[in-house]
């Protein structure tokens, strides 16, 4: 019988892939690559490059001791192609395959590389999600608005998580009443486990500081799990240290801890080492056993078997343009603040210093810190979009572009988002302590040493009346902005404006 390939991509390290379950051991080889094309093709964070080379080589060793054939292309092997389906060609070549099987990826760039390939690619369906592409369309037919919470609920009753019988457990599927709580004052999670790099990793880290040096973004200290063992260590770590107050402070932001009582699995879920339904099983044993609250247990859940399952099925639904998707028809440049430039704005330089040391921040911190103000700012949403997929290393566009395309910058015209996510200084101050060692002074509406978001909210508010007056979740901002007097309002929006315009001149705002 004829040979084939089977091609393992860097996000695709799981064991049950569909590639790897319809193919045969005995006759197929697996091709895995580190290419310069998708390493650079916006510039990831050194540590997500690393992240992900490292993984690709552990899995491919993990592979070889089960009995699989891997041609690997290393990235510093003279013969790489320099691109999948490059690697793809150079492999057919060398053993004489005439057929690839591939598991879909999780872009849509990607998956047209291999339709267009001039090889015979079968495509597979991702099974490690919980909704396929069909059950997604299915719910999502007929439906005026395709919200969220009503999609959670099917997968609870499809998945049975925390379920008694056809009723959510203790009467109601959502505890958020419960939840965002402002910044505690201490933190008793010592947050994620950190890993010291093994030989694989240590190899992986001096290639890619030689190789992406001009990537933004810290490569050491390095210590993600990138291996499947470790990815359960991580998660077992959240679940007995973490999980119990991950609801209460899930929306808190401090200067001084970076992770709160976040579980740090997004890395291992999005590249393959977990799966959704294991992490979710993990947590809701916690929660029968009594080790954690509902409210936790619950927040938790809904954040994977509805959010991260909600967004994958939106981005594949909407089709290839999403990305490109500019609602409200912001243009400005992204400021140099995004990679590092200084800022008197705490939140931001704060949240910015983060992501470069760690390519990492956490939801709220994405949302309502550097999201927040991009909107607000009017800049260009393609542009924030390549930024948060560049800067994190659990960013892949089948998550992050309606994460940021369309939860923060509204650019998908509120299929995922029902208003758009934006907030004064007020509620940065009250979920976090950034506004006490700001240059700014979050009380202040006006005048030398305003808070910029207070200015800006109303400044975005105002230019964007048209399209928002008549959303229902709005018109008490509009009202509270038209009972000010017309003196001050003026004030506001001229005073937006010059920051604005020294914020695009470059000047340290
Ligand atoms: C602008 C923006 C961009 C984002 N980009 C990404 C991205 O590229 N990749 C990514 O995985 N998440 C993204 N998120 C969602 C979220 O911020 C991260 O999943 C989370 O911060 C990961 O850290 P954690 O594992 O500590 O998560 P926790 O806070 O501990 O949450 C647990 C898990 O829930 C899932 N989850 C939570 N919220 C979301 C969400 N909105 N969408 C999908 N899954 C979610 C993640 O798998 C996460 O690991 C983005 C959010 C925003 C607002
Ligand atoms: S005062 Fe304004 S700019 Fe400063 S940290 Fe608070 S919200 Fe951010």
């Amino acid at each position: 019988m004829v040979s084939r390939l089977v091609l393992v991509l860097g996000d695709q390290l799981s064991a049950g892939l569909s590639a790897l379950q319809q193919a045969d051991k005995a006759r197929d080889t697996v091709v895995m690559a580190e290419v310069a094309d998708e390493a650079s093709y916006v510039k990831h964070h050194p540590k997500k490059i690393a992240l992900i080379f490292a993984a690709m080589r552990q899995f491919a060793t993990f592979l070889e001791q089960e009995g699989w054939q891997v041609a690997y292309g290393q990235l510093d092997d003279p013969e790489n192609a320099g691109s999948i389906v490059g690697e793809l060609l150079r492999r057919a070549e060398q053993t004489g395959a005439a057929e690839v099987l591939a598991t879909e990826p999780g872009e849509w760039r990607l998956i047209s590389a291999l339709k267009e390939a001039p090889l015979k690619v079968t495509i597979l369906q991702d099974d490690r999600f919980i909704a396929s592409h069909q059950a997604f369309e299915t719910w999502a037919e007929g439906r005026k608005q395709l919200r969220m919470e009503y999609f959670y609920r099917d997968m609870r009753r499809k998945t049975g998580l925390l379920m008694e019988g056809d009723q959510p457990v203790e009467g109601k599927w959502n505890f958020d009443h419960d939840n965002r709580k402002p910044a505690p004052d201490e933190v008793t999670f010592e947050g994620p486990l950190r890993f010291d790099p093994d030989e694989t990793v240590a190899e992986v880290l001096d290639l890619v500081e030689a190789r992406f040096e001009a990537h933004f973004g810290d490569l050491r200290p390095f210590w993600f799990a990138t291996t499947r063992a470790q990815a359960l260590e991580q998660l077992a770590h959240f679940v007995t240290h973490g999980l119990a107050r991950f609801g209460d402070y899930q929306d808190a932001m401090l200067n001084e801890n970076r992770f709160l009582y976040h579980a740090l699995v997004s890395t291992s879920l999005n590249i393959g080492l977990l799966t959704p339904l294991e992490v979710c099983e993990a947590v809701e044993d916690a929660y029968k056993e009594g080790r954690a609250p509902i409210n936790a247990v619950e927040g938790f859940i809904r954040q994977i078997i509805g959010w991260r399952e909600y967004v994958r099925g939106i981005y594949f639904l909407e089709g290839p343009d999403y990305s490109s998707r500019n609602g409200l028809g912001h243009s400005r440049a992204l400021p140099a603040l995004y990679w590092g430039a200084e800022t008197r704005m705490n939140c931001l330089s704060k949240a910015v210093a983060q992501t470069k040391e760690e390519a990492y921040a956490h939801h709220i911190q994405r949302l309502m810190v550097t999201g927040n103000f991009g909107l607000l700012a009017g800049i260009d949403p393609h542009q924030v979009h390549e930024w948060y997929l560049a800067v994190y290393a659990d960013a892949f566009e089948w998550v992050e572009a309606p994460n940021t395309v369309g939860m923060s910058q509204f650019a998908d015209g509120g299929i995922i988002a029902s208003k758009p996510y934006v907030s004064s200084g007020a509620y940065i101050n009250r979920m976090s302590d950034y506004c006490k060692s700001c240059a700014y002074k979050v009380a202040q509406k006006t005048g030398e040493g305003a808070c910029p978001f207070n200015l800006l909210y109303w400044h975005f508010l105002d230019r964007h009346r048209d399209r928002f007056e008549g959303n229902p979740r709005m018109g008490n901002m509009y009202r509270t902005w038209d009972r000010m007097d017309e003196a001050k309002r003026q004030t506001v929006l001229s005073e937006a404006e010059e920051f604005l315009t020294r914020l695009e001149a470059g000047e340290a705002v």
